[in-house]
């Protein structure tokens, strides 16, 4: 698939899934309002109701005129102007929220209108008890001994402290639903984070066979050329010729040869069949000899290397090839990623239990949203199809493995076009 094709799926995909959840949301927030509606309606016919049955209770002839006040959005005040009594009142209360199916806890509390303090108040929690079920609208409870203070002045207030947890939970249906948009928002990330990483597996899988056979093709037209003009009859003639013409078959051919052993080499390993031979190593003497070895190289750049080997006991328990190996890709890296001539500072330190390692260049650098990828196998930092700097992007791969390994760790610091130092921590 191509990237193009790929971001407007995943535009597509997002818009339509971000328009899903607006419309859940919005008919969420109608369903609780419409509910909300209907139990405000519910519980104000009920205590209206409670009211006219306490003061028929009271034998009290006086008709009420909107008695019942929502003060707020979970609690009611009802006027009564007449005595309450507390047992009857909660049973009225009870009765008439059971037949209306409004299964809420509530609190009650009685008021005396003059001094506006509670005289009586208890928490009612929702369970239908035996009574109910007999005939709760004819039942006539039986009166308490609530102190009855100055007739004619009681109103009494209801609470509901599990309204909006109630709201909720009658609205099952709908959080069901949100939570299966809520999975479906999940795997759709989830998807989306797996195409995104296959199609950057892809495109290093790419780079790798585009890189390779880059690689491959100058030597092989090169000793192709070269055993061409072998081929001429008259070539014998010239055994000065003939001796260029085969040497350079000789080299390209081994210059083939390295190419796919360092490929085989680095591609295959793999954690498991890495055998470490460690022995004591003197860091600065392999640090010396791989600088020397990498000086030809540097000469033809006209790069130095400076040495600032400042740790003191230098002698560490590791396995001497792949340490050599090691510092050899870093080495190279930081040679092959100059632009100019390389100007490149080896360092190594004295830390706890070990030794640092750090190799420094002033060459392109590595953006920091590349950086996090360097170490993965075939990797490379893409520039197009300009392969003006020659790599597998196996490297680094191998000195991570290895450093990991040794049980060290290696970091990383870099910004483009300044430079990139690469330090590598190894135990004793
Ligand atoms: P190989 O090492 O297999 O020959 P390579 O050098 O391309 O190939 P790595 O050494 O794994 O592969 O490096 C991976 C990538 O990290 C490189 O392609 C390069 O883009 C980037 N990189 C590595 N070292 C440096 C550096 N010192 N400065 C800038 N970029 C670097
Ligand atoms: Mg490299």
């Amino acid at each position: 698939m191509k990237r193009s094709t790929i971001q407007l799926v995943i535009v597509l995909a997002t818009v339509s899934l971000t328009g899903i959840i607006i419309i859940q949301i919005l008919w969420f927030q109608k369903a609780f309002a419409l509910k909300e509606t209907q139990l405000n309606q519910s519980i104000q016919v009920s205590l209206k109701n409670v009211a006219e049955k306490i003061l028929f209770y009271n034998n009290n002839p006086s008709t009420l005129v909107n008695p019942v006040n929502q003060v707020a959005s979970n609690y009611y005040i009802v006027m009564i102007n007449d005595v309450i009594d507390a047992k009857v009142l909660e049973l009225y209360l009870k009765q008439e929220f059971e037949h209306r199916e409004i299964l809420i806890d509530f609190e009650y509390g009685i008021y005396d209108c003059s001094t506006q303090k509670m005289v009586y108040g208890n928490y009612v929690k929702a369970i239908k008890t035996a009574y109910e079920k007999g005939e709760p609208q004819s039942q006539k409870p039986q009166p308490t001994v609530l102190p009855i203070l100055n007739r004619e002045n009681y109103y009494f207030g209801v609470y509901f402290p599990t309204r909006n947890e109630y709201l909720i939970g009658e609205l099952d249906m709908w959080v069901f639903t949100s939570l299966i948009l809520l999975i479906v928002v999940i795997f759709f990330a989830y998807t989306i984070f797996v195409i995104l990483k296959q199609k950057r597996l892809s495109e290093i899988q790419t780079d790798f066979i585009n890189n390779m056979t880059h690689e491959f093709k100058t030597p092989i037209s090169t000793i192709s050329i070269s055993s061409e003009v072998l081929m001429k009859p008259n070539i014998i003639e010239n055994p000065e010729r003939l001796l260029n013409y085969a040497t350079i078959i000789h080299n390209e051919n081994k210059r083939l040869k390295n190419q796919v052993e360092h490929i085989l080499q680095m591609a295959t390993l793999t954690k498991e069949d890495l055998q470490l031979h460690k022995e004591a190593l003197d860091v600065h003497e392999l640090i010396h000899k791989v600088v020397r070895n990498q000086e030809v190289t540097l000469k033809k750049f006209g790069g130095t290397i400076r040495l600032h080997l400042d740790s003191q006991p230098v002698v560490i328990h590791a396995d001497s090839l792949h340490l050599t190996n090691m510092i050899y890709n870093l080495l190279d890296n930081a040679i092959k990623y100059s632009r100019e001539a390389p100007q490149i500072d080896i360092y190594t330190e004295n830390k706890k239990n070990g030794i640092t390692i750090a190799i420094a260049d002033q060459g392109i650098g590595i953006a920091p949203e590349t950086k996090r990828h360097i170490f993965d196998k075939f990797y490379r930092v893409p520039k197009g199809d300009v392969h003006d700097v020659k790599g597998f992007g196996l490297g680094l791969n191998y000195v991570k493995l290895l450093v990991d390994a040794h049980k060290g760790n290696i970091k990383v610091e870099s910004e483009l076009g300044k430079g990139t130092k690469f330090t590598i921590y190894l135990p004793f």
